[in-house]
């Protein structure tokens, strides 16, 4: 532990400590006030001895020297030394009196009429450096030191537990605290709030996410009627709208395992879905409550509602899910049961290949996909319409299964039956969890 530093730099008794922060347990003040008296008391007796002799000018100047920068940086209140101006802690380089006691009440009494606003139970602070503050302790840097940040995320979390009884959560607070305490700016940033659940849609006609008119691309125009949308609502904003104004949140993104066309009902028990809700003001609500609301649109219907995570909307996006889906089928020409029964064996455990399909290969790239049909299930309706169930992989396109999309699925319902097969109509029956 040397105090050369201090020639350059005069930090204060905490900032002094803080470079030793990992060598005893005690508070950084402590810590820097107690090396700089031991070196001094060393220096002084060194100081003594020295001037006995005569011949030791040169080295009395050096250790004087040595003494005027430790009192220079504080230790004046041991002793009075002439000629020695001190800086205080608001001339430290390091904390520049970020420390002092009306710096911290300026700041927490910031921080406490953000807060305010919000609905919480954990927060974390973030302490925001200066590049300048980086940049020096980058260069006193000791293998033993903490960061400033450390320090004061500790001192300040401290200050606002104790005035709001809320907890310190590392891991995933409800509110992280930014705080840059040179300039005295305070931030929040609020956590979003998860809610999953499944939805069935009920009716065809209404996208799964808000679909920005692409005129004006949501801006509103002429074409959208200023409404700034090619579909006036969707499941995304049935659901998300009673949400977003029971949590008073800012914006909510909706997201779903996978997704149904517009012109696609979606049955049985729904489809899993996120709802991340931002900048929420409330955190606990009655989910039941707005869920009966949304079951009243006629549209939509939420079940089982509960609070979640951002794991789970990673989940929700990246794991597979099989599908169980309900075609009505129209052939060009006649349909004998034969042919079905033919069609429902062929059917299963067959492997589909399938290029994307031209109606959406605008958006996506432009690949085969492999997928497995695992079993099929028919029943006519009449002459050239019947009904067609499928069991199968998750991302396989039932529409282009059943026309064979011009020869870019295959094999595929057409080209089984050797007749030209359209999908009429078109529900998801069941979306699997295993
Ligand atoms: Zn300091
Ligand atoms: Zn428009």
């Amino acid at each position: 532990m040397d105090t050369e530093v201090l020639k350059s730099y005069p930090l204060c008794h905490r900032c002094f400590g803080r470079l030793y922060a990992k060598l005893l347990h005690t508070s950084n003040y402590e810590r820097g006030k107690s090396v700089k008296m031991a070196r001094a008391i060393q220096l002084e007796s060194k100081l003594q001895q020295l001037k006995e002799r005569t011949d030791a000018e040169e080295e009395i100047e050096k250790v004087k020297e040595e003494l005027t920068t430790l009192y220079r940086s504080g230790l004046t209140e041991i002793k009075e030394v002439e000629g020695v101006e001190v800086v205080g802690e608001e001339g430290c380089p390091w904390c520049r009196g970020i420390f002092q006691e009306r710096n911290l009440e300026e700041i927490l009494e910031k921080t406490l009429k953000l807060l305010g606003e919000y609905q919480y139970d954990t927060f974390l602070v973030g302490t925001v450096l200066p590049k300048s503050i980086k940049k020096l302790e980058e260069r006193i840097k000791t293998p033993y030191m903490e960061s400033i940040k450390q320090e004061f995320n500790r001192t300040m979390g401290k200050l606002i537990a104790e005035k709001t009884s809320k907890r310190v959560d590392r891991e995933n607070p409800d509110i992280i605290i930014l705080i840059n305490p040179y300039k005295k700016k305070v931030k929040l940033q609020v956590s979003p709030v998860y809610i999953k659940g499944r939805y069935r849609k009920l009716v065809r006609g209404i996208p799964q996410t808000r679909w920005p008119c692409r005129h004006c691309k949501g801006r509103g125009c002429e074409k959208c009627n200023y409404t700034g949308k090619r579909y006036s609502t969707s499941v995304e904003e049935i659901i998300a709208e009673p949400f977003l104004e029971a949590f008073k949140g800012k914006s909510e993104a909706f997201h779903g395992a996978g997704r149904e066309d517009i012109d696609v009902r979606m049955l049985g028990d729904g489809r899993p879905f996120v709802l991340e809700i931002r900048e929420p003001k409330v955190r606990r609500v009655n989910l039941e409550e707005i869920g009966e609301k949304i079951n009243k649109s006629g549209m939509v219907e939420v079940l089982n509602l509960e609070y979640g995570s951002k794991r789970d909307v990673i989940e929700v996006k990246n794991k597979p899910h099989k599908k169980t889906y309900l075609a009505l089928v129209e052939c060009e020409e006649e349909v004998s049961d034969r042919e079905l029964a033919e069609l429902e064996k062929k059917l299963e455990n067959l492997t589909i290949y399938q290029r994307t399909p031209q109606r959406v290969s605008h958006r996506r790239a432009d690949l085969v996909r492999i997928r497995k049909v695992y079993k099929a299930w028919t029943e006519r309706v009449d002459p050239r319409r019947f009904k067609l169930k499928i069991y199968c992989d998750g991302g396989l396109y039932i529409k282009e299964l059943i026309s064979g999309d011009e020869g870019r699925t295959t094999p595929s319902v057409s080209e089984i039956l050797n007749k030209r097969c359209v999908c009429k109509e078109l529900d998801v029956l069941k979306v699997h969890d295993e």
